[in-house]
Formats: structure tokens, sequence, C-alpha cells
């Protein structure tokens, strides 16, 4: 039965045998292919969130789904190696990014491209180390929209005084960055390939959480990962209920209508998902559980990693 079921939901795209945990640490690094590309996750660390971030959750779901008033929840960079390309998906906090690139043999200078999911602390904050470029040899990737939005001062007006810091380090980030960037508009989710903005990645438009906010869809030699960065942040109470959100979006509507969108998208077209927030594993796949709900099979739990 173990054995069925792993064939069956590793076919999607991870070979079992391809899967490997570093050993080091509690929550470390873990490494599979996608197609010819080779992933790993990077994560910061393991927490849980509180149920008084949610918007629009009602007594019943939480009751239901948050018995205890807390979710799990992680922080996570993500690596992609392809055969041409070191790629880094977001960098973290910063806080454990360059000892796990370190376990896996890979410097800072070796890393040729960022892809960035938003622009929030946990997300850049390794892509600086005081206060200079810390990926020297990098370009940085940004949603033209995730650009305009932080580099806008009527955008940081509008937020209440105490919630501006982000402003500025986002900003710190785009000026030391400014000869490597590279602004581009994500695409729609349609299944297709398309150009991409490098081979094999293509940027796609997930708005809301923030307004440039976007998910990166991976193909390789038949194998397809969507790097879905905050789509979901606590996944026991979004994956059921995809209309709830969270006080961190800054267009909570909007981050309900993309949530939507590509949980169908992932589903339907069976295309295995890795995310920021999921704790460990991190990666794993959406079904459809009835009555616009969906739930999420974690990938290695049958490994014991
Ligand atoms: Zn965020």
């Amino acid at each position: 039965m173990k054995a069925l079921f792993l064939s069956a939901m590793l076919a999607l795209a991870i070979p079992a045998a391809k899967i490997a945990a570093q050993e080091e640490g509690e929550k470390d690094v873990i490494t599979f292919e996608v197609g010819d590309f080779l992933v790993s996750t990077l994560p910061e660390g393991q927490q849980r969130g509180k149920s008084d971030v949610l918007i629009g959750a009602t007594p019943d779901m939480l009751k239901k789904h948050l018995p205890e008033g807390t979710y799990p929840s992680a922080v996570n960079a993500f690596l992609v190696r392809t055969p041409d390309q070191t790629v880094l998906v977001d960098a973290g906090f910063g806080r454990k990014l360059f000892a796990n690139l370190q376990s896996l043999g890979v410097s800072a200078e070796q890393v040729n491209a960022i892809l960035l999911t938003h622009m929030h602390g946990d997300h850049i904050g390794g892509l600086l180390l005081n206060g200079k470029v810390a990926f020297p040899n990098a370009t940085l990737y940004i949603a033209q929209a995730e650009h305009d939005y932080w580099a806008s001062d009527e955008a940081m007006q509008a937020v209440p005084e105490n919630r501006r810091g982000g402003f500025g380090q986002a900003r710190r980030v785009i000026a030391a960055y400014r000869d490597k960037l590279r602004l581009f508009t994500p695409g729609e989710a349609t299944g297709t390939s398309a150009p991409g903005l490098l081979p094999g990645f293509w940027g796609v438009a997930a708005y809301g959480h923030t307004p440039g906010h976007t998910a990166y869809l991976l193909q390789s030699a038949g194998s397809r990962l969507l790097i879905w960065g905050d789509l979901a942040h606590a996944m026991s109470i979004q994956m059921p209920c995809p209309e709830v959100a969270v006080t961190y979006d800054v267009d909570a509507k909007a981050a309900v209508k993309s949530r939507q969108h590509l949980l169908e998208y992932a589903a339907k077209n069976k295309i295995p998902v890795g995310g920021m927030h999921i704790a460990h594993p991190s990666i794993g796949n959406v079904k459809v559980s009835g009555k616009g709900g969906y739930e999420f099979e974690e990938f290695c739990t049958c490994l014991g990693l």
C-alpha cells in the first residue's frame, strides 16, 4: 500500500529515488529533480501562526480546521540548478540562507539569477549583507508592478506609519541592485509553455498579497513545479477555505481570487507546488476536496523526511 501510494504520488513529477534530504539540523534542505532541474528547499525556520491574522474565517471554519487556534508555517526560499543556471527564488530573511547554500556546495557568487515573488522582508532579507549586494553576479528579476508599488511614495503614505519600514528595506534592495535589475510583466497561468524569463522559468501573475506578487512555473523535460510564493500562509485553513485571507495581504480580495485561480490551475493540471510558507517539507500536490475547497498532499512524508 505504501509503495503504491508512493509511486502514484511521485509519478506526477518527482521520481522516488531522486529525493534526498541533507542530513543537517532538524528541518533541512530537501533536493529533488524536476526534469533536468535540481530544486532545493532552503528553509529559514518553522513556526506556528495564530488565527488572529486571518480575515474572513467563520467560527465554524476555525473550529473545524484550526481547533488549537494555530497553524504550522515556515519561511522558505528555493534554489533551482539547471544545466546552465543557478537560480534563487526569493532570499528568505537571510538567517540560514547562506549555510543552506553552503550545504549544497553553492556559493553566493555562483548564483546568476534571483527571481522574487514579492518584496516583503522575509523574501528579500538575504539579498543584502551589511548593506551590500550579497549575490554579486546575479540578475534580480522583479515584476514591474511589484517594483512600482515599493518605489511609490503614494503607496507608502497609504499604509500606517508603523508599517512603512518595509518600503525602506525594499528601496535599499532596489538601489543596491540597480545595475542588475530586470523588470518584467508576469503572464497568466494557462498550462502552455511560454518564452519565459529564463529557459524553463515562467512568471505567473498572482497579484493581491502584494500588487506584483508573482508565482514561478518551472518546466523541464516534461515535468513541472509551481513555486507559488505567498499564495497561502495558513495551509490548514486556506486549502479547505481559499476565501480566507490574512492581514498581511495588501489587497485581500485580489489575494483570494489569485489563490482560487492558481489552486484550481495546479489541481486541474496536476502540477506539484512549493511554497514559501508551507511547513516542511514545503512541497506537495493540490487536490480538489469538494465544495470549492482543496487539500494538500505533502511529498516525502512517506519517506520519513
Ligand atoms: Zn509576503
